[in-house]
């Protein structure tokens, strides 16, 4: 697992799987953890590296609620947990589908978890709108499309965007049931203002991106999702994201638009 600081105040980890991003923000005398990495091990030391940054980890973010986002829990135990509103409402909707998911996951890769995953009393935040952390305060942008919930967090005083799962330089954009590719289009438009002045770019997969390279990835992914739903199956992939895996998300991209 990677660590890095972006700015004196937000701190990004890497997951050795798919390059799943968390990001830690401080501001003032406490800090909030945004998403989480996948294995154990990587959970397991998340407190020791965030308290060696000296960020005091008093709340945990989720951009949106595919269950890899969603594993803060098992390394702060106790903190509570804040996500948008649509995402708080799929996460009612859809008991048990991340713990679901996660073992499943788990039972694949012969990982042993010490303890189970548990999300009760997660917060639904307005969104759009702000949340304070700290002496500070982080603008919250719906961000769906990708799923049917979610946000992208703007974090102004570091013009920093952790915006969930777009703009990933290696992961090409994903609708998954229940996103759509106009909802994603149309994300990606909302961000678009953001990107032009982000210092840096946190991708729900791929880690921190500067602001040019990450408009570059924006102007890619409206391209392919603009030919997805012109040519359907002969849509071309962004030329760095040309691997089997990606050809595989693309089949089902199509087979969810309906090309
Ligand atoms: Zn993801």
């Amino acid at each position: 697992m990677r660590a890095i600081a972006v700015h004196p105040d937000v701190v990004v980890v890497t997951s050795r799987v798919w390059q799943t991003s968390c990001a830690a923000v401080r501001g003032g005398a406490e800090a909030f953890v945004i998403d989480s990495p996948v294995y154990p091990d990587e959970l397991e030391i998340l407190p020791a590296v965030l308290a060696q940054a000296d960020f005091p980890v008093a709340g945990l973010l989720v951009t949106h609620g595919d269950w890899d986002h969603l594993l803060g829990r098992l390394a702060f135990p106790d903190a509570p947990l804040g996500c948008a509103e649509t995402t708080a409402a799929r996460l009612a909707a859809e008991p048990g589908a991340a713990q679901r998911a996660l073992r499943a996951f788990d039972h694949e890769h012969y990982v042993e978890r010490p303890a189970p995953l548990s999300l009760p009393g997660v917060q639904a935040l307005p969104v759009p709108g702000h949340c304070e952390v700290g002496d500070r305060e982080l603008e919250l942008h719906p961000a769906d499309g990708h799923t049917a919930d979610g946000m992208s967090i703007w974090i102004p005083w570091a013009e920093v965007l952790v915006c969930g799962d777009y703009l990933s330089p290696v992961e090409i954009p994903m609708i998954s049931p229940g996103g759509s590719l106009d909802g994603y289009l149309a994300t990606l438009e909302r961000l678009r203002p953001l990107v032009e002045r982000a210092a840096a770019v946190i991708a729900g997969h791929g880690g921190a991106l500067d602001g040019p390279r990450a408009l570059a990835v924006l102007r890619e992914d409206v391209a392919y999702l603009e030919a997805l739903r012109r040519d359907g199956d002969a849509a071309p992939l962004p030329l760095a994201r040309r691997t089997a895996e990606q050809r595989r998300i693309h089949g089902e991209n199509v087979a969810r638009v309906g090309g």
